[in-house]
């Protein structure tokens, strides 16, 4: 039986307070939708977890007088989905918050924690007695990949469904850690590495996330998934375009569960040209390099490829014809 370790709980009211909570050591719970059943495997044993759920304001939305719209880590992705400034003028970000698991997850689970989840692979995400008869592995109490055999990194998947999203509309994180408060563009807080998939050291609490705005971008995000009621992407994109009469005036595209982090995809080469048959084919090959899909799920990796590729394709196409 999978139980729980023993852990104190602390709840902070500010976030300067989880700072300090902590910077002896400890675990951020937000929704805990992710966290939990990782720590019930036996997947870290932490002393202490801190609770953000008790800090105000956190979950805030707000519209800047700039047009800047300002995500609370705090949010749950339940309010994010169904929020009429988000729907209206950021569409794909309601639209990928609402593809998340289902809809008892989406109640209690937070954007941060969504953003922050953990990488996922079908030698990581498994009980201690099946990881203990394996060996273990490399991104935790083991010193081998079982997936790349040779390797010294671990290729487990990012399999979040709301940062391409974010990224494709160039959205900022907003970090509080003892050091103060710093922003980095979102695509610089992942890494591609499954044991350290994020930037962010200890004692570093995100808090917001900053969107410009959308200002004739037009954007939409899908993936594939083996049950739509609730399944992690096993291959998603997020694609924003801006089309000036027959050419491709921008064109941004960030793909997820496919590698150890939410990736964007170089375009340039496209931009300025129309959408072909040939430039469709450019867009393939770039997805096809930035893509890195290993044997970390139970879905066959040629499944997960072809998917995103035909993805990728399908939903430039719509919006490019706007159907
Ligand atoms: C059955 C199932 C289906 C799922 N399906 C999907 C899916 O389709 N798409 C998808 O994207 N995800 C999916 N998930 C993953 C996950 O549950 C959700 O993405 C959820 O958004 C996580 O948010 P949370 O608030 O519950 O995070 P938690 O579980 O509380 O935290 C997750 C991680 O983020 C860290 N963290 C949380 N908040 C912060 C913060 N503000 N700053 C720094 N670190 C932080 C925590 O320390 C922890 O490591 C699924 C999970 C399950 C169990
Ligand atoms: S990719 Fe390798 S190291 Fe990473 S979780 Fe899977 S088996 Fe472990």
């Amino acid at each position: 039986m999978n139980i729980l370790p023993d852990f104190r709980t602390l709840r902070p009211t500010s976030l300067a307070e989880a700072v300090s909570a902590l910077a002896t050591g400890g675990e951020i719970l937000a929704g805990g939708t992710d966290l939990l059943p990782n720590l019930r495997r036996g997947l870290g044993r932490p002393e202490t977890l801190v609770d953000l759920t008790a800090i105000s304001n956190f979950g805030a939305i707000s519209v800047g007088a700039d047009g800047v719209l300002r995500l609370g880590a705090g949010l749950t992705l339940e309010v994010l989905a169904e929020d009429e400034r988000v729907r209206a003028s950021w569409p794909v970000i309601a639209q990928a918050a609402a593809l998340v698991a289902g809809p008892s997850h989406r109640a209690a689970a937070t954007l941060g924690g969504n953003l922050c989840q953990d990488t996922r692979c079908v030698f990581y995400n498994q009980s201690e007695w099946w990881r203990s008869g394996n060996g273990y592995c490399l991104k935790y109490e083991g010193d081998k990949c079982h997936v790349v055999v040779k390797s010294d990194r671990c290729y487990a998947t990012y399999h979040g469904d709301i940062a391409p999203s974010l990224m494709v509309m160039g959205a900022t994180a907003e970090i509080v850690g003892p050091k103060g408060v710093r922003s980095l563009p979102l695509s610089e807080l992942f890494r591609e590495d499954g044991a350290q998939h994020l930037a962010l050291e200890q004692g570093d609490v995100l808090a917001a996330i900053l969107v410009p705005p959308a200002q004739g971008w037009v954007a939409a995000y899908t993936k594939a998934r083996i049950r739509d009621a609730i399944d992690f992407p096993l291959a998603g994109l997020a694609v924003a375009l801006k089309r000036d009469g027959d050419a491709i005036a921008g064109l941004r595209i960030a793909i997820t569960g496919t590698n150890s982090a939410p990736l964007m995809v170089a375009t340039d080469a496209l931009w300025g040209r129309p959408w072909t048959a040939e430039t469709a084919e450019i867009l393939v090959q770039a997805v096809r390099k930035t893509s890195n899909v290993l044997k970390t799920t139970l879905t066959g990796v040629k499944y997960r490829r072809r998917v995103l590729l035909a993805l990728v394709r399908q939903q430039v196409d719509a919006l490019w014809t706007g159907k």
